[in-house]
Protein backbone atom coordinates (compact mmCIF):
# COMPACT_ATOMS: atom_id res chain seq x y z
CA UNK A 1 0.00 0.00 0.00
CA UNK A 2 1.58 3.04 -1.03
CA UNK A 3 0.21 6.79 -0.76
CA UNK A 4 1.22 9.28 -2.50
CA UNK A 5 0.36 12.94 -1.37
CA UNK A 6 0.63 15.62 -4.56
CA UNK A 7 -0.19 18.79 -2.69
CA UNK A 8 -0.12 22.25 -5.08
CA UNK A 9 -2.06 25.25 -5.19
CA UNK A 10 -3.88 23.85 -8.37
CA UNK A 11 -5.10 27.73 -8.93
CA UNK A 12 -6.22 26.64 -11.48
CA UNK A 13 -5.97 22.65 -12.41
CA UNK A 14 -3.96 22.73 -15.41
CA UNK A 15 -3.51 19.84 -17.97
CA UNK A 16 0.36 19.91 -16.94
CA UNK A 17 -1.23 19.04 -13.65
CA UNK A 18 -3.93 16.15 -14.30
CA UNK A 19 -0.72 14.77 -16.40
CA UNK A 20 0.99 14.31 -13.20
CA UNK A 21 -1.55 12.59 -11.59
CA UNK A 22 -2.26 10.29 -13.99
CA UNK A 23 0.82 8.94 -14.08
CA UNK A 24 1.16 9.17 -10.61
CA UNK A 25 -2.04 7.19 -9.99
CA UNK A 26 -0.56 4.50 -12.30
CA UNK A 27 2.63 3.93 -9.92
CA UNK A 28 0.74 4.55 -6.41
CA UNK A 29 -2.37 2.62 -4.27
CA UNK A 30 -3.86 6.13 -3.79
CA UNK A 31 -2.81 9.49 -4.39
CA UNK A 32 -3.99 12.18 -2.62
CA UNK A 33 -3.88 15.80 -4.43
CA UNK A 34 -3.41 18.08 -1.84
CA UNK A 35 -5.35 21.34 -2.50
CA UNK A 36 -3.28 24.29 0.03
CA UNK A 37 -4.72 27.19 1.97
CA UNK A 38 -2.37 29.67 1.79
CA UNK A 39 -3.73 32.89 2.99
CA UNK A 40 -0.65 34.54 2.11
CA UNK A 41 -1.01 34.11 -1.73
CA UNK A 42 -3.38 35.56 -3.02
CA UNK A 43 -5.62 33.34 -5.30
CA UNK A 44 -8.03 34.08 -8.37
CA UNK A 45 -10.13 31.26 -7.50
CA UNK A 46 -11.61 29.96 -3.96
CA UNK A 47 -10.05 26.60 -1.77
CA UNK A 48 -13.37 25.36 -2.24
CA UNK A 49 -13.68 26.29 -6.05
CA UNK A 50 -9.67 24.46 -6.84
CA UNK A 51 -11.38 21.42 -5.18
CA UNK A 52 -14.65 21.08 -6.66
CA UNK A 53 -13.00 22.04 -10.10
CA UNK A 54 -10.27 19.12 -9.43
CA UNK A 55 -12.83 16.49 -8.30
CA UNK A 56 -14.55 17.44 -11.43
CA UNK A 57 -11.82 16.91 -13.61
CA UNK A 58 -10.92 13.89 -11.85
CA UNK A 59 -13.39 11.65 -11.43
CA UNK A 60 -12.86 9.01 -13.32
CA UNK A 61 -9.83 8.46 -11.56
CA UNK A 62 -10.17 5.93 -8.61
CA UNK A 63 -7.25 6.30 -6.68
CA UNK A 64 -7.22 9.28 -6.64
CA UNK A 65 -8.63 11.82 -4.11
CA UNK A 66 -8.84 15.37 -3.49
CA UNK A 67 -8.76 17.38 -0.58
CA UNK A 68 -7.63 20.66 1.17
CA UNK A 69 -5.21 21.18 3.72
CA UNK A 70 -3.78 23.87 5.47
CA UNK A 71 -0.41 23.67 8.21
CA UNK A 72 2.90 22.01 7.42
CA UNK A 73 2.45 19.75 4.87
CA UNK A 74 4.89 16.61 6.37
CA UNK A 75 2.19 17.00 9.03
CA UNK A 76 -0.65 16.64 6.90
CA UNK A 77 1.17 13.25 4.88
CA UNK A 78 2.18 12.01 8.14
CA UNK A 79 -1.62 12.36 9.21
CA UNK A 80 -2.44 10.74 5.89
CA UNK A 81 -0.04 7.83 6.11
CA UNK A 82 1.22 8.77 2.86
CA UNK A 83 5.63 8.54 2.93
CA UNK A 84 5.55 9.94 -1.02
CA UNK A 85 5.47 13.77 -2.04
CA UNK A 86 5.02 14.25 -5.44
CA UNK A 87 5.99 17.05 -7.05
CA UNK A 88 6.25 18.04 -11.02
CA UNK A 89 9.60 19.81 -12.94
CA UNK A 90 8.71 21.76 -16.02
CA UNK A 91 11.94 23.63 -16.32
CA UNK A 92 15.68 24.73 -14.96
CA UNK A 93 13.50 27.50 -13.04
CA UNK A 94 11.48 25.18 -10.63
CA UNK A 95 14.33 23.64 -9.57
CA UNK A 96 15.68 25.80 -6.86
CA UNK A 97 12.30 26.16 -5.12
CA UNK A 98 11.59 22.15 -5.52
CA UNK A 99 14.91 21.47 -4.36
CA UNK A 100 14.75 23.73 -1.10
CA UNK A 101 11.09 22.95 -0.34
CA UNK A 102 11.98 19.17 -0.88
CA UNK A 103 15.14 19.40 1.47
CA UNK A 104 13.62 21.63 3.99
CA UNK A 105 10.84 18.43 4.29
CA UNK A 106 13.08 16.16 4.28
CA UNK A 107 14.86 17.57 7.37
CA UNK A 108 11.43 17.83 8.89
CA UNK A 109 10.17 14.54 8.04
CA UNK A 110 13.32 12.67 6.77
CA UNK A 111 10.70 9.02 6.65
CA UNK A 112 9.11 10.89 3.79
CA UNK A 113 10.10 10.98 0.06
CA UNK A 114 9.48 13.81 -2.52
CA UNK A 115 9.51 12.24 -5.68
CA UNK A 116 9.70 14.42 -8.88
CA UNK A 117 7.70 14.12 -12.42
CA UNK A 118 9.37 15.28 -15.32
CA UNK A 119 6.66 17.29 -17.44
CA UNK A 120 5.47 16.04 -20.37
CA UNK A 121 7.34 18.08 -23.52
CA UNK A 122 3.59 19.42 -24.24
CA UNK A 123 3.45 21.11 -20.65
CA UNK A 124 6.51 22.14 -20.28
CA UNK A 125 5.62 26.19 -20.69
CA UNK A 126 2.42 25.66 -18.94
CA UNK A 127 1.65 27.37 -15.58
CA UNK A 128 -1.43 28.32 -13.80
CA UNK A 129 0.09 31.54 -14.03
CA UNK A 130 -0.02 32.07 -17.53
CA UNK A 131 -3.49 30.02 -17.88
CA UNK A 132 -4.95 32.84 -15.71
CA UNK A 133 -3.54 35.99 -18.09
CA UNK A 134 -4.87 34.08 -21.31
CA UNK A 135 -8.42 33.67 -20.09
CA UNK A 136 -8.07 37.45 -18.37
CA UNK A 137 -7.11 39.11 -21.85
CA UNK A 138 -9.93 36.78 -23.69
CA UNK A 139 -7.11 34.22 -25.24
CA UNK A 140 -8.22 30.59 -25.95
CA UNK A 141 -7.17 28.22 -22.91
CA UNK A 142 -8.94 25.13 -24.33
CA UNK A 143 -5.90 23.09 -25.39
CA UNK A 144 -4.39 24.06 -21.56
CA UNK A 145 -6.60 23.46 -19.22
CA UNK A 146 -9.58 20.81 -18.78
CA UNK A 147 -13.06 21.90 -20.54
CA UNK A 148 -14.73 22.34 -16.79
CA UNK A 149 -12.12 24.85 -16.20
CA UNK A 150 -11.99 26.67 -19.34
CA UNK A 151 -15.88 27.50 -18.46
CA UNK A 152 -14.76 28.53 -14.84
CA UNK A 153 -12.38 31.14 -16.33
CA UNK A 154 -14.69 32.21 -18.65
CA UNK A 155 -17.27 32.78 -16.30
CA UNK A 156 -14.75 34.39 -13.59
P1 LIG B 1 2.65 25.54 -6.07
O1 LIG B 1 1.98 26.85 -5.83
O2 LIG B 1 2.79 24.68 -4.85
O3 LIG B 1 3.92 25.59 -6.89
P2 LIG B 1 1.21 24.61 -8.40
O4 LIG B 1 -0.24 24.32 -8.38
O5 LIG B 1 1.65 25.76 -9.22
O6 LIG B 1 1.56 24.74 -6.88
O7 LIG B 1 2.04 23.33 -8.84
C1 LIG B 1 2.04 22.14 -8.12
C2 LIG B 1 3.16 21.26 -8.62
O8 LIG B 1 2.91 20.90 -9.97
C3 LIG B 1 4.55 21.90 -8.60
O9 LIG B 1 5.50 20.91 -8.27
C4 LIG B 1 4.73 22.36 -10.02
O10 LIG B 1 6.11 22.40 -10.38
C5 LIG B 1 4.01 21.24 -10.77
N1 LIG B 1 3.54 21.67 -12.09
C6 LIG B 1 2.86 22.78 -12.41
N2 LIG B 1 2.61 22.86 -13.73
C7 LIG B 1 3.17 21.74 -14.29
C8 LIG B 1 3.30 21.24 -15.64
N3 LIG B 1 2.84 21.92 -16.68
N4 LIG B 1 3.98 20.07 -15.82
C9 LIG B 1 4.48 19.40 -14.75
N5 LIG B 1 4.41 19.82 -13.47
C10 LIG B 1 3.77 20.98 -13.23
Amino acid sequence: MKTAIYPGSFDPVTNGHIDVIERAAKLFTKVIVAVIRNPEKKSRFTLEQRVEMLKECLSGDKNVIVESFDGLLVDYARKKKANIIVRGLRAVSDFDYEFQMALTNRKMAPDIETLFFMTDYKYSYLSSSFVKQIAHFGGDVSELVPKAVAQKLKEA
